[in-house]
């Protein structure tokens, strides 16, 4: 669990959750030292649920299943730190763990009443990659392996079926050739295709056992032709070249930037499943298929998924045949349908969460050969999560832990205008795999998704389907459009699991990817063309079309009654139990009124940084601001001050009422005031333009003033120049103007009977002496306001804690401060020396170079930045005990962040209005998962 809210955007691995309940149990059953490799098989496994660090998802789920009692070919798991050593002794494996593989083997051949290898009768096992975190598509798998020209035979006269037996041969050859040997996929394909069209076959199943027999020697030409060496014999052999190729998918490119994204550390390693294979290719009466227990999408109570007749392994994916609804199965299988929604039923409540399946079904009898929680939307996790706890399946507090927090965001994104979505005609309609209204410029490759989105384009991608490979073009785009493929086609699974809107299967369209066009209903759509779709429906439109908010917003903005909305009601209902199991308050980044009404509405209470100068930059404002910078006296200042004394002071009034008496933290003004003022090249354009107008000589000096006050404010290092609290120790008077804005305001509300507790916070102190001095500047100016307004009220004047210094020496600094609030953005930024503004040049090569994981911008740096806040607050709670401490970062409203603070034991988190959802759960998690002071 620690590890789970240590992690962002990886929804729904349930199974994590799962584990937190045991965690003695996790630790007693965390392997024998020394054992390697665990069996399951005849009703009894090494492994279980709660061993997925070592055993890896599928692994766990196997055994755990097996011991449940399920119909699962037997097999055993080669553990995750295999995988670490395989690495780390450069791709060999020790000898000792191979003979405890051969031991396993042994086993399994026993349990199966079968050897590898044998010519008439023939194990087959498949070679399973499976790790702690499931990763769609991302590695590989082996079937039917143990195959040969001799077994092949055998498995033809023991089954009385040809064409099976070859059908799995040429089906092994082409998983081994592509996977182990790394022969191109399309080598194999253009060799089949060839044997189809020379029989006129249209589908994969038309072909015999003699037009199959073509295939497998056709294939070995391919082998040899391609890697030089003929298509191996012995099965020991394919087996260890097996196992090696899934350890060395665990560094495929694809699955390196999908650990990326979904920030799953490279080291935990995947583990190697072997198998008794179990065959849904033996003919009419068999089958594969793969299915939910409820609607990942809409995360509707419903039976979910798609199965083929006649088939075998991905092919339900691979989008090569149009599957079947699984609830079809009833009527072409009633036993294996009604056993496969008892087990399914049954693991549901196992695991409290809604399962993601595998099944085969050979001649009639059904196989279990996967579970696992299911990816969803993030509508769906909402859905599930409040339906599971009224089912009384899971109480309130597991109900919280099945919503990652991201997700959330899904829920708060942008739907069509209907009015306007009606007027346009639907082009096609495809399935809808994920909801979600998308508007974009067609694209037809992932990296070109990525290079338009740089230049601030948003796209749809649409492909003819989509490949693991795509997956950094899926992640930028607003939508995914396929052609062809299913409900949990890769396009499918990958869409709902980032909350893209997809459409999968569009047959309408005809895409041409190469020509970068698709044609649909006798129009073409090039390149760059509008296209819209909703991803609830499945239709398409070829336009642009406005977005509304989300029915969330829309009862958050005062829209929608909150009794007329579902969705609403249930988002309520997570976060109101979140609220109850969280330690930390949730405040909010404000700047506005109306930001602080759309964050409190999203349950913040607080805010913890009200930028000030943010509202300077408010209508007609800034030339009111640049008079003041301006003034090259104290009397000119403060007339300017004077000037915008009534206008802050309004805005302060709106933000402590939007906060209906809530704590309000206000920060000083903070940013180099050569921000308020126009470019120095834009100004010396202008002046030349002037210049060259001849007769506006008034406008000219005022322009030559500026500039001259431009360059004279001109910084070579304005981050680290002349801001923050150095601002108010030389210029006072801005201070002094910002306190009495803000007790005037107070004094105001207090009299109107709203007690407000004002917070004045004095940003970038690295010095307690800094502190000290702003300190009376607001103490003198707040008892002069009280005296005048003839009330006293309380306030409190702390500072952030942002420059290094300030946290090594916060014990001095808590003497002044009555608060302190870590500013992890310029914390960061300082102690790591890395610019906020330039970091985006290096930051992408530091990832790919593995020096760090994270942007440290995003999720805080536990080690170092992290050292530097758990320093300040035990210093600053040493010298003052009662010292209010919270974070207004960024780090605020991110969820492996917010898990940290909760550790350190700040008091709160602030973020941005939109993210306090996010914020409610993750700090309820947080919570929930880990002590103060771990
Ligand atoms: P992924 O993680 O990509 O889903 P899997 O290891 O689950 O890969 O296997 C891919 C496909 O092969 C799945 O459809 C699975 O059901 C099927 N499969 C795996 N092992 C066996 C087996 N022993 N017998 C029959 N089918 C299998
Ligand atoms: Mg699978
Ligand atoms: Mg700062």
């Amino acid at each position: 669990m620690a590890k789970k809210a240590a992690r962002k955007n990886a929804p729904a691995a349930a199974a994590k959750k799962v584990a937190v309940k045991k965690p003695a149990a996790a630790k007693a059953r965390a392997g024998k030292a020394g054992k390697h490799v665990y069996f399951f098989g005849n009703g009894k496994a090494d492994g279980d649920r709660t061993m997925k660090d070592l055993l890896g998802g599928k692994g766990s789920g196997l055994a755990e299943m097996t011991n449940a009692g399920l119909p699962v070919p037997p097999g055993f798991t080669i553990s995750t730190p295999v995988c670490t050593i395989y690495y780390k002794e450069k791709a060999h494996i020790p000898a000792a763990i191979d003979t405890e593989i051969a031991d396993h083997l042994k086993k399994l051949e026993k349990a199966a009443g079968a050897q590898l290898g044998s010519t008439d009768n023939p194990l087959l096992v498949s070679v399973r990659s499976g790790a702690k975190f499931s990763m769609p598509g991302m590695m590989d798998t082996i079937l039917n392996l143990g195959l040969n020209d001799k077994s092949v035979e055998g498995l033809k006269s023991r089954t009385q079926n040809g064409r099976f037996a070859f059908d799995s041969y040429r089906r092994f050859m082409q998983m081994f050739g592509s996977v182990v040997l790394e022969i191109p996929k399309s080598a194999f394909e253009h060799e089949f295709d060839g044997v189809k069209a020379s029989r006129g076959a249209k589908l994969d199943t038309d072909l015999d056992e003699a037009a199959l027999r073509e295939v497998v020697e056709r294939y070995k030409g391919v082998v040899k032709k391609k890697s030089g060496k003929p298509f191996p014999q012995d099965p020991m052999e394919q087996l260890k070249a097996a196992r090696d190729a899934v350890f060395r998918s665990w560094m495929n490119p694809r699955a390196q930037e999908y650990r990326r994204i979904y920030d799953i550390p490279d080291h935990i390693g995947t583990a190697v499943n072997v198998q008794m294979m179990v065959f849904g290719n033996t003919g009419d009466r068999s089958g594969t298929g793969v299915g939910f227990t409820r609607n990942p999408a809409t995360g509707k109570k419903e039976f979910y998924g798609e199965f083929l007749i006649n088939a075998q392994g991905e092919d339900v994916v691979a989008g090569v045949r149009t599957p079947q609804p699984i609830t079809q199965l009833e009527q072409v299988m009633p036993a294996a349908y009604k056993q496969l929604r008892d087990i399914t039923t049954r693991l549901e409540k196992h695991y409290k969460d809604i399962q993601d399946f595998e099944f085969t079904i050979q001649d009639e009898k059904l196989y279990m050969l996967q579970t696992r929680s299911g990816k969803r939307t993030g509508h769906a996790a909402v859905v599930i999560a409040t339906d599971l706890a009224a089912e009384k399946l899971v109480t309130p507090k597991e109900a919280v832990l099945l919503v990652d927090p991201e997700s959330l965001n899904q829920l708060l994104a942008p739907g069509f205008d209907q009015n306007e979505w009606k007027k346009i005609p639907v082009a096609t309609k495809g399935l809808p795999a994920s909801p979600g209204a998308a508007s974009g410029q067609v694209v037809f490759s992932a990296d070109h998704a990525v290079e338009w989105t740089q230049q601030g384009k948003q796209v749809i991608l649409v492909r003819r389907e989509t490949v693991p490979d795509d997956i950094h073009g899926m992640f930028v785009s607003q939508g995914i459009l396929t052609a062809t493929g299913g409900m949990t086609s890769h396009a499918a699974v990958v869409g709902r699991q980032m909350g893209k809107p997809s459409i999968v299967g569009a047959g309408g369209i005809e895409v041409d990817e190469a020509g970068k066009q698709f044609h649909v209903s006798g129009k073409t759509v090039r390149e760059g063309d509008w296209i819209s779709f909703d991803g609830l429906s499945g239709e398409v439109k070829l336009a642009r079309v406005a977005s509304k908010p989300s029915e969330i917003l829309q009862v958050i903005n005062g829209q929608l009654k909150a009794a007329d909305s579902d969705i609403y009601q249930r988002f309520d209902r997570i976060l109101g139990w979140a609220d109850k199991f969280r330690r930390m308050g949730i405040r909010a980044n404000a700047d506005l009124p109306d930001q602080a009404e759309i964050a409190y509405a999203f349950g913040a209470r607080g805010i913890g940084l009200c930028r000030t100068e943010h509202m300077f930059f408010g209508e007609g404002r800034i030339p009111v601001v640049q008079k003041m910078i301006l003034a090259d006296n104290e009397a000119d200042r403060r007339k300017a001050l004077d000037e915008l004394l009534p206008l802050q002071r309004e805005d302060f009034y709106g933000v402590f009422k939007a906060m209906k008496g809530s704590p309000v933290t206000i920060r000083t003004i903070d940013p180099p005031l050569h921000e308020f003022l126009p470019k120095r090249e834009e100004l010396m354009v202008e002046i030349v333009r002037l210049e060259m107008a001849g007769n506006k000589k008034k406008e000219l000096d005022e322009k030559r003033t500026l500039l001259a006050r431009v360059e004279q404010l001109h910084e070579f290092n304005p981050m680290l120049g002349h801001r923050g609290v150095r601002l108010g120790i030389t210029y006072p008077e801005i201070t002094e103007m910002q306190t009495r804005a803000i007790i005037e305001a107070a004094c105001r509300l207090n009299k109107e009977g709203l007690k407000i507790v004002p917070e004045i916070m004095i940003p970038l102190v690295g010095h307690v002496k800094e502190l000290k001095d702003q300190k009376a500047v607001v103490d003198r100016v707040a008892a002069e306001t009280m005296q005048a307004q003839g009330i006293k009220i309380k306030y409190l004047v702390g500072t952030m804690i942002e420059v290094p210094r300030g946290a090594m020496t916060a014990d001095q600094v808590a003497e002044e401060a009555q608060f302190f609030s870590f500013g992890t953005n310029d914390l960061t930024q300082l102690t790591f020396g890395f610019s906020r503004d330039d970091v985006g040049k290096f930051l992408r090569i530091y990832q790919e170079k593995k020096i760090l994981d994270k942007d440290p911008f995003a999720t805080i740096d536990t080690e170092g930045v992290g050292a530097v806040v758990r320093t300040g607050v035990n210093l600053g709670r040493k010298a003052r005990p009662d010292l209010k401490i919270g974070v207004c970062g960024e780090h605020g409203g991110d969820p492996a962040s917010i898990h940290f603070f909760e550790k350190v034991g700040l008091d709160y988190v602030s973020a941005s209005p939109y993210r306090i959802p996010v914020a409610r759960l993750a700090a309820a998690q947080a919570a929930l998962a880990v002590k103060v002071g771990d």
